[in-house]
């Protein structure tokens, strides 16, 4: 089992990146952007994110857009078509609420489920929270953190039993990071990896990975 002092480092080391645009801004618009990162690498996220931002810079504007207009401006992103609606359908729906800094009330907003409304709190906020998605997800697994048929719930879960509650803020981003970079879905590199010696998926120590 892998401890908080042998995470720490890690953690602290893959924190030190760059954040793509659509996180670092305030809460309505990082839940906008989380709908639209859905099945999309960061690259074309970020590209439809200002294009749409430039085009509908406030909520108000967003709110009363034409989810056709939206769809030519977010385009190509995965499932532009759907992500367009629940965009209006989402900004139409903080304008008349609100964004408040609660998970509850922020799985209210259309299109927001738990991931993204843990990425609002942690990166629209700055509230503790750690977003699961499929690379802390893979991540978490791997390192025996989690179990391999957690759901993304109960990895967050561990995840938060695991690390103090002041360094939430940072465990996605540097996971996120950690994983794209070193623990890749396909053909870990182990070798490079500076949990080689504890990891119990270790390709290095010859075990498999979930
Ligand atoms: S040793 Fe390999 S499987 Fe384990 S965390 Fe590092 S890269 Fe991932």
């Amino acid at each position: 089992m892998i401890r908080w002092e042998d995470l720490r480092p890690l953690l602290e080391e893959f924190y030190q990146r760059e954040f793509p645009d659509h996180v670092k801004e305030e809460p309505w618009k990082v839940a906008i952007g989380c709908i639209l990162s859905q099945r999309t690498r960061d690259e074309v996220t970020d590209a439809a994110y200002r294009r749409l931002l430039s085009r509908y810079p406030t909520l108000e504007d967003l709110a009363s857009a034409d989810p056709s207009e939206v769809e030519k401006l977010i385009y190509p992103v995965g499932f532009y078509r759907q992500k367009a609606r629940r965009i209006v359908e989402a900004a139409r729906y903080m304008l008349e609420n609100g964004v408040k800094p609660s998970l509850e009330e922020l799985l209210k907003i259309p299109g927001i489920g738990r991931k993204c409304a843990n990425i609002v709190l942690a990166y629209g906020f700055g509230v503790p929270a750690i977003p699961v998605d499929t690379h802390v997800e893979r991540v978490s697994k791997r390192l025996g953190i989690a179990d391999p048929k957690d759901s993304p719930q109960r990895v967050e879960e561990k995840l938060r039993n695991l690390i103090p509650r002041e360094m939430w803020i940072i465990v996605n981003h540097a996971l996120v990071r950690f994983g794209r970079e070193i623990c890749r879905p396909v053909s870990p590199r182990c070798e490079i990896c500076p949990l080689r010696e504890i990891c119990p998926s270790s390709r290095v120590k010859g075990s498999s990975h979930p």
